[in-house]
């Protein structure tokens, strides 16, 4: 799961997330859980300027060719790529099937992104981290969609 999404404050701006759900609540209990910032995992400090994907999408990203771009201009591909790749690597050492992504992000949404433009605009697609699980077989909800992930949990029998 993302980090911020259990309240750990590592977003932009120093904030967190939280999913207020018994599923999530249960998944913890159980010891199901990996927590990961790929931004974080990736080096990058909190607080960090907000960054977007420029007119498109992780896949493109991944791909070659499109940037990550920092407010201001810095660009920050490669720490959103070596981010997404550590995410990645733990999936594969824990043996996760299913993750649970904070939506909109340019690492972890799963349906839409931010335009590049910072102000405000999405468009869809998926976050580098999103875009990179999903092509390696991972199946990425949102907090939104905490239902359907555990229906994949259980079909994972994970
Ligand atoms: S990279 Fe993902 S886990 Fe980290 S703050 Fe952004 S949305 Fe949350």
């Amino acid at each position: 799961m993302s980090a911020c999404l259990l309240g750990k404050r590592v977003r932009y701006d120093g904030g967190s997330l939280s999913v207020n759900d018994q599923v999530v609540a249960r998944w913890m209990s159980e010891g199901r859980v990996v927590s990961v910032c790929p931004e974080v995992e990736a080096g990058m400090s909190i607080p960090r300027k907000p960054a977007e994907i420029l007119a498109s999408s992780g896949e493109d990203v991944l791909e070659g060719g499109v940037d990550v771009i920092e407010k201001g201009g810095n660009i920050v591909t490669d720490n959103f790529i070596e981010g997404a790749s550590i995410a990645l690597g733990l999936c594969r050492k824990f043996n996760i099937k299913v993750a649970v992504l904070a939506e909109f992000s340019p690492s972890c949404g799963s349906s839409a992104v931010y335009d590049g433009s910072f102000s405000g605009v999405k468009n869809p697609g998926m976050g580098v981290t999103a875009a990179l699980l999903r092509k390696n077989g991972v199946q990425v909800f949102s907090q939104y969609e905490i239902v359907e992930a555990e229906k994949a949990v259980h079909s994972t029998n994970g």
